[in-house]
């Protein structure tokens, strides 16, 4: 492999990879999805099969129609493959459509379907409703459903003929059950071959995770939404100046803090100067870098990763440059290439001017992992008539403690912390001081936590 191959890269004007990204409740199997892909994707085609990017997996077309046989015909797609997001449930999907930029096209809900819909389920949905993302609804472990006969890696239609009487209704009231629950949060829904217009009703797939059954229809579903309904979308210059969302900020021996990138337009080159949006507004710099994934890498860190000149849309990437450790998991990130510099840190601005959390002179403290988790709990707070003092993103700091105790209610004496660590020299002040935390990773659930709290107080106070 060349230094310079940076995997499946699209030709210039070509129709750029839909990105997929995985949501649902914890243990539903949005991770044993994920595995279930890449690895029958690995068995069934050769070399090539996919291609590992920072934080994605690439499908291209050939691999998805090896997979889901008779359901994906090639001929019929000129789209060149799913682009799936690893990070399952990851919190920078909140921000996925908040601007023209997406982090993800298409969304997969994961719903066991014999646990249904739980708190992280309707979160999932709020987002996705919130930033208008065409979805789908796996109904996993469909395997199962007591009496269950399996059929590894058949289409589910196939499989459910050859169940029991008694296996098939078990499933069917499951099923309806989801198609109920989402009737009940506003979506018209139905078993995916009924669907007709998927850009109008959400089609829900049976499946399992364990056994594929089902996958090959998931796939089929997923590549005919994208071809049918997201062209237009995918019709990008894959050479002009690049657009992504962070994923991730870390640190790397030998290159300082970096951003894991999904980038879904355009091209990133080594050399670029680009703009990232920072907590303390955009950072303007020169990416240094650019790093993929070694394939089979040992784990020895200098050469876990491979240099790559240039990427194109649509990528999973890590981006090296210097003064990126104020970077902000879920902030655009934008090259400036032949442009005026100024005006796309203005775009950046803007960007961020819509994420950003206003304040108030009294209030709590909210720290949260990504920008788009902050602005979701921001929004879930004014909603619930919550002031907030200060919102930022990262793991919860001695200030924030500090900041916290010197609100004159008790009541504001609190940090909520949303899918973040107390810094380990946060712990001592927090244990020193009046302040509460709470501490989640469903939203309302946190705040419903909150709200209690404040009950709580209140009625001791009466
Ligand atoms: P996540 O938290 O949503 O990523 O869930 P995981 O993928 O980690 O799955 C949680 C558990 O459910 C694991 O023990 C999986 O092996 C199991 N699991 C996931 N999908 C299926 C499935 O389709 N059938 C069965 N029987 N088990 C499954």
């Amino acid at each position: 492999m060349s230094d310079t191959d940076a995997g499946p890269t699209v030709e210039p004007d070509a129709l750029r990879t839909p990105i997929v990204a995985v949501l649902g409740h914890v243990d539903h199997g949005k991770t044993t999805l994920l595995d279930t892909v890449r690895g029958s994707a690995v068995s069934e085609g050769e070399a090539g099969a996919i291609t590992q990017h920072i934080g994605a997996t690439a499908v291209p077309l050939g691999t998805v129609s090896d997979m889901a046989g008779d359901l994906v015909d090639p001929t019929d797609f000129d789209l060149p493959g799913l682009l799936f997001i690893d990070t399952p449930g990851h919190h920078s999907f909140t921000t996925l459509r908040s601007r023209g930029g997406a982090l993800a096209d298409i969304a997969v809900v994961v719903v066991d379907v014999n646990d249904g819909f739980q708190p992280q389920t309707i979160e999932a949905l709020e987002i996705l409703e919130r930033t208008g993302t065409p979805f789908v609804v796996a109904a996993n472990k469909a395997d199962t459903t007591p009496g269950w006969n399996p059929r590894d890696g058949s289409p589910i239609q196939a499989s459910y003929e050859s169940q029991s009487e008694a296996a098939r209704s078990r499933l069917d009231e499951n099923l309806y059950e989801i198609i109920g629950d989402l009737s009940d949060e506003g979506f018209s829904a139905d078993l995916y071959w009924r669907v007709q217009n998927f850009a109008k009703n959400v089609g829900v797939v049976p499946m399992s995770a364990i056994t594929s059954e089902g996958v090959p229809d998931l796939l089929a579903v997923l590549m005919g939404l994208s071809q049918r309904y997201m062209k237009e979308q995918m019709a990008v210059d894959t050479t002009g100046p690049g657009a992504g969302t962070v994923l991730e900020v870390k640190d790397e021996r030998g290159f300082g803090a970096t951003v894991d990138t999904v980038l879904y337009d355009g091209s990133v080159r080594a050399g670029d100067e680009i703009v990232v949006g920072g907590t303390d507004g955009p950072i303007v710099t020169e990416v240094r870098a650019l790093l993929q994934p070694r394939p089979n890498a040992e784990i020895r860190v200098e050469k876990r990763f491979d240099k790559v000149e240039e990427v194109r849309a649509a990528a999973g990437i890590k981006v090296a440059a210097p003064d990126l450790d104020d970077a902000m998991a879920g902030a655009p990130i934008r090259v400036v290439r032949d442009r005026d510099c100024e005006s796309v840190i203005e775009e950046v601005e803007s960007e961020l001017a819509e994420i950003q959390v206003s304040t108030e002179e009294e209030g709590v403290v909210v720290k949260a992992d990504t920008l788009g988790s902050l602005e979701a709990m921001a929004n879930a707070l004014r909603e619930a008539e919550v002031p907030i003092l200060r919102a930022e993103v990262g793991d919860i700091a001695p200030r924030d403690i500090a900041v916290a105790s010197t609100a004159n209610k008790e009541k504001h004496r609190v940090v909520l912390g949303f899918n973040v660590d107390v810094l380990s020299n946060a712990e001592p002040e927090l244990d020193e001081s009046e302040v509460r935390l709470f501490d989640d990773d469903v939203i309302y659930q946190l705040v419903d936590e909150y709200e209690a709290y404040v009950d709580e107080l209140e009625r001791a106070q009466q």
